[in-house]
């Protein structure tokens, strides 16, 4: 039989107003499994609300949102569909992980316990196999000699190592990245932008990257979909997009990253 492709992410028709304001305007996009893309667009356009409602953390106005061919929001019913139960909810959310643009680490965790937390607590995976895990993702992400430290003795780039190590950790098979090196000092933002090209080279997650750094979206993605409004105005392989747009929307956005 021939392997199909599926999708593993499908958005259908996703509209989000917040209150009057309509911030989604219909956006379709599928993600094929272990695809990389970048999602890239001005502050406003709509970025972060689309991972946000794939996590589960915002609820889409109208439309659908597909995982592996499943209703993210709904339950099929008698042929129906109803919305989805908080249970269903939880279900679902164990297949995506986030890391956020700031860490959000538990403060009074060491390294190792804020990576060991959510395998043990969520998964309900033996603390034996936790530890082994969670060790093997932070040697990963460089922070094998920090096991034991507590995240305020981390510099921002360490702890967004740390928040990748403990998203990774999870197994999800989709991981999404909302800026993480927007709010670190710009010394900091190399090495983590290399912990997640690494990653993104050796894993078969799926991995929705919303970004401004052009050079790394260029690097890491397989594809680059360019929001602007509410909506995707142009999509197609980083070499198209960065050396032949064809929207003017996008030839002045990435004007904006030019060197002079
Ligand atoms: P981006 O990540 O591309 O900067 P966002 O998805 O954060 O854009 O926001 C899109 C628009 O939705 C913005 O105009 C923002 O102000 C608005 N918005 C986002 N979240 C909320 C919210 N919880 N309540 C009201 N407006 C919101
Ligand atoms: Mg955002």
């Amino acid at each position: 039989m021939k392997k199909t492709n599926n999708p593993i992410v499908a958005y259908e028709n996703i509209k989000k107003s917040f209150g009057e304001v309509e911030v989604l305007k219909g956006v379709n996009l599928n993600i094929s499994p272990g695809e990389k893309v970048a999602l890239i667009g001005p502050s406003g356009s709509g970025k972060t609300t689309i991972i946000r409602m794939l996590m589960t953390l915002e609820k889409p106005t109208s439309g659908f949102i597909k995982v592996e061919g499943n209703y993210l929001w709904h339950k099929e019913m008698n042929g129906g569909l109803v919305p989805a139960t908080e249970k269903h909810l939880r279900n679902m959310r164990q297949n995506i992980g986030m890391v956020f643009q700031h860490f959000n680490l538990f403060p009074h965790m060491t390294i190792l316990r804020n990576v060991t937390e959510a395998p043990i607590h969520v998964l309900g995976m033996p603390k034996e196999e936790a530890h082994q895990r969670a060790v093997e993702m932070l040697e990963k992400v460089g922070l094998g000699d920090k096991l034991d430290a507590y995240p305020a003795q981390l510099s921002g780039g360490q702890k967004q190592r740390v928040a990748i190590a403990r998203a990774v950790v999870m197994q999800p098979k989709v991981m999404l990245f909302d800026e993480v090196t927007s709010a670190l000092d710009p010394e900091l933002v190399g090495e983590v932008l290399q912990v997640i090209k690494d990653l993104a080279k050796e894993t078969d997650m799926a991995m929705i990257l919303v970004t401004h750094e052009m050079d790394f979206a260029r690097d890491v993605a397989d594809r680059v979909v360019f929001l602007h409004n509410g909506q995707i105005e142009e999509e197609g392989a980083p070499k198209e997009i960065f050396e032949n747009p064809k929207s003017p929307r996008l030839k002045t956005f990435l004007s904006r990253f030019l060197k002079s």
